[in-house]
């Protein structure tokens, strides 16, 4: 592969940009370690590069918190789940000892399906 301004010069690589073969000579020095054939195509190529980056946070790839309402409805199911098995463990009617238990799980699932559906969307809440 020759570059394609110098066609006796052999290509180091290929234009991020515009995907042009680019020798030694017609490479552009950048900070982000890309080759790169021109000013322009080097502007367009960390301007596209700050693009991805701004996508991938706004689709959640990055790690990030847990919305409060969703840590609410956890907390929320366990307190009562856990209430609901301290009842049954002292021997009280179902009311106060399966009723509570299952309000809980119903809570839980509610908060897990929250977390289930905002990895699914990507969009966070
Ligand atoms: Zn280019
Ligand atoms: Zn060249």
């Amino acid at each position: 592969m020759k570059c394609f301004v110098h066609e006796n010069e052999d290509a180091v690589g290929i234009c991020k940009h515009c995907s042009k073969a680019v020798c030694k000579k017609c490479a552009i020095p950048n900070e982000l370690n890309f080759l790169v054939c021109s000013e322009i195509c080097k502007q367009e190529a960390t301007l596209y590069q700050a693009m991805m980056e701004k996508s991938k946070m706004a689709y959640g790839l990055k790690p990030g918190r847990l919305p409060t309402t969703i840590i609410v409805y956890l907390l929320i199911g366990v307190v009562f789940f856990l209430f609901g098995c301290i009842t049954s463990i002292f021997g009280a009617d179902w009311i106060y000892g399966v009723l509570p238990m299952i309000f809980g799980v119903v809570f839980i699932l509610a908060g897990a399906m929250s977390i289930y559906n905002q990895r699914k969307s990507g969009i966070r809440v």
